[in-house]
């Protein structure tokens, strides 16, 4: 099984995806935790071609390129070899990502964010995904706090935050699926239980 974990910076989703591996440790259901970008050493190494260097450095069509660029090799090396070996498989943000910070944050638009998709990741879908949701003021104030978005400031502003939020929104009201809303606003330990009975009754036989 494959379950991402999505939403703004400082949402919680990194904290919230090391319990839920822990959680299936202790169920004894073997599983890898990764994350993007990055999670094979040329994903690493496009994750600091993105996140670092002067904030206009790419466009937003370049800067999705390299999400996927990142994203196929993360596929191909880490997440689709774990899958094949029966192992379970908990990534801290995938697509949804790129959807909601490129597609609707920056503009780029659901139609060219979802070509690039369909061309370099095909059919291949998450079966569960978490996304935690922010008011947009709380999502910029976490952001504020982190060091490695200082040279992104361009990103830093409440109309951002709240295209961010609304991006995760629409992207949880098209997947119904495969996706559930997480009110990010709530204890570590609120979220974790939810986490976990959502778990049990999706995906656990
Ligand atoms: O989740 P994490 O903090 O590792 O993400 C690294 C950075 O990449 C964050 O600042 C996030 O805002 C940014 N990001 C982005 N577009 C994406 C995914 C992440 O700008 N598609």
């Amino acid at each position: 099984k494959f379950i991402t974990l999505e939403g703004g910076d400082g949402s919680g989703k990194s904290t919230q995806s090391r319990l839920l591996a822990d959680f299936l440790d202790e169920s004894a259901i073997d599983c890898l935790l990764t994350r993007e970008p990055g999670g094979a050493p040329g994903a690493d190494e496009i994750r600091e071609l993105i996140l670092t260097g002067e904030p206009d450095r790419w466009d937003a069509v370049g800067e999705t390129l390299l999400f996927y660029a990142a994203r196929r090799n993360h596929l191909r090396l880490t997440i689709w070899p774990a899958l094949d070996e029966g192992r379970w498989v908990i990534s801290d943000r995938f697509s949804d990502s790129t959807m909601a910070y490129q597609g609707y944050g920056n503009h780029l638009g659901e139609e060219a964010v979802r070509k690039i998709h369909d061309f370099s990741v095909g059919d291949f879908a998450p079966d569960l995904t978490f996304i935690f949701d922010l008011p947009a003021e709380e999502g910029l104030q976490r952001t504020m706090g982190r060091t490695h978005n200082e040279d992104r400031f361009e990103k830093m502003d409440l109309d951002f935050h709240e295209r961010l939020r609304d991006g995760f929104l629409e992207i949880a009201r098209h997947n119904p699926d495969r996706c559930v809303l997480i009110d990010a606003m709530q204890s570590v330990d609120t979220i974790q239980q939810e986490m976990r009975a959502i778990l049990k009754t999706r995906l656990i036989p």
